[in-house]
């Protein structure tokens, strides 16, 4: 047996690592798990790593550049915006994540989040066990056939969504500049620039990556936009929207509500407003939750560890020009 190797994880959400030791430990690697994911603790561990496993916790440049060993950082998920990904492609360090795991899990849950806010079912639920049973208290509903669903972002949770809300009767509008009309027309939607979407849609779901130019998309400006009947559902990640405007756009009637899966800060502080806001659903990150996701999510982590502690190129490269680089630490078997 060769020199056993170390597994940095960060942070997980789930009950055992038990997927991850199997699959691991057939390449010599042992588990380390950080305490906490904090920055200062991340920076010490990282120091004696091959690999690391991170879920939410930062691995920030400072962690990066002291992981001297580390040739594969995982992404447990799709986005990596908590990944130093520059400086660990910098470096020669191989970055993968999971792209494709809970696509039918996060569509559902931006279904599920669109139908209690047009249907009123949190509200109407708060209120009964409050001790009021009013049906007329949930203000006006508006029927869903026919009405129009705003997609921003249209890859492969956006897409996702098509059939589920074309269910509904409901007519499909989508911005992303990265795609072509034939794209869209191949699911039977319509192309449109941003501004026309957030005037014209009665629901928005936004399905982009938190990226520099998708920070805080979702505006003042945006919201000032949208009709004062529509809905704003985000499962992609809270910084993509400003909460302060939304709050401000709730409070004042520019919008008519919220569905939230992801917060700019989670959790969020116990004082933060929007936790006041009834016509606001919120869910603690969990759209992209089932117990078969999750095992997918775990092994398919762990396996592209496993493949660049084997030599071997994983399959879900993030950034794959550092396959190019004199400095990539891994030897890879061509
Ligand atoms: P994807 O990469 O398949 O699609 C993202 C789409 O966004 C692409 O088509 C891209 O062209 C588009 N896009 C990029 N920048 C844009 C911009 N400025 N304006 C409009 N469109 C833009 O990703 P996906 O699998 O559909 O996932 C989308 C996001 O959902 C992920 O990046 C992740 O952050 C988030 N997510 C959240 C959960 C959760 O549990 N809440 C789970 C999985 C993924």
């Amino acid at each position: 047996m060769g020199k056993r190797v170390n597994v940095l994880i960060t942070d997980y959400a789930w009950e055992s690592l038990e997927p991850e030791r199997k699959i691991l430990s057939k390449v010599g690697a042992d588990i380390v798990v950080a305490p906490s994911g904090q920055e200062e603790e991340l920076i010490e561990l990282a120091k004696e790593v091959d690999a690391i496993l991170t879920c939410w916790a930062k691995v920030t440049r400072k962690v990066v550049k002291m992981a001297k060993g580390c040739k594969v950082i995982g992404r447990y998920g799709i986005g990596v915006d908590n990944i130093a990904v520059e400086e660990a492609t910098r470096v020669g360090i191989i970055v993968t994540n999971v792209p494709a795991y809970c696509i039918d899990e996060v569509s559902d849950h931006a279904m599920a989040l669109f139908l209690g806010c047009a249907r009123k079912i949190s509200f109407y639920d708060r209120a009964i066990k409050k001790g009021q049973w009013n049906s007329q208290s949930g203000n006006q509903m508006f029927r869903l056939r026919k009405k129009t669903l705003g997609l921003i972002g249209f890859g492969k949770i956006g897409r996702a969504v098509v059939p589920k809300a074309k269910a509904f009767g409901l007519h499909i509008i989508v911005f992303d500049p990265y795609i072509s009309e034939k794209d869209a027309a191949d699911y039977g939607v319509r192309l449109t620039p941003f501004d026309e979407l957030l005037k014209s849609a009665d629901f928005i779901s936004v399905h982009v990556p938190l990226t520099g130019s998708t920070h805080k998309l979702i505006d003042e400006k945006a919201f000032r936009k949208m009709k004062n009947t529509a809905y704003l559902i985000n499962t992609s990640r809270g910084a993509v929207v400003d909460t302060e405007a939304l709050v401000r756009a709730i409070k004042e009637n520019w919008i008519a509500g919220a569905g939230l899966d992801v917060l700019p800060q989670e959790p969020p502080d116990t004082n933060d407003p929007l936790l006041n806001q009834d016509r606001v659903i919120l869910t603690p990150h969990t759209a992209f939750r089932s117990v078969e996701s999750l095992l997918d999510l775990q092994r398919t982590a762990a396996n592209q560890v496993a493949c660049v502690l084997r030599a071997e190129k994983p399959e879900y490269i993030v950034n794959p020009e550092v396959l190019q680089s004199l400095n990539l630490r891994a030897s890879l078997q061509t």
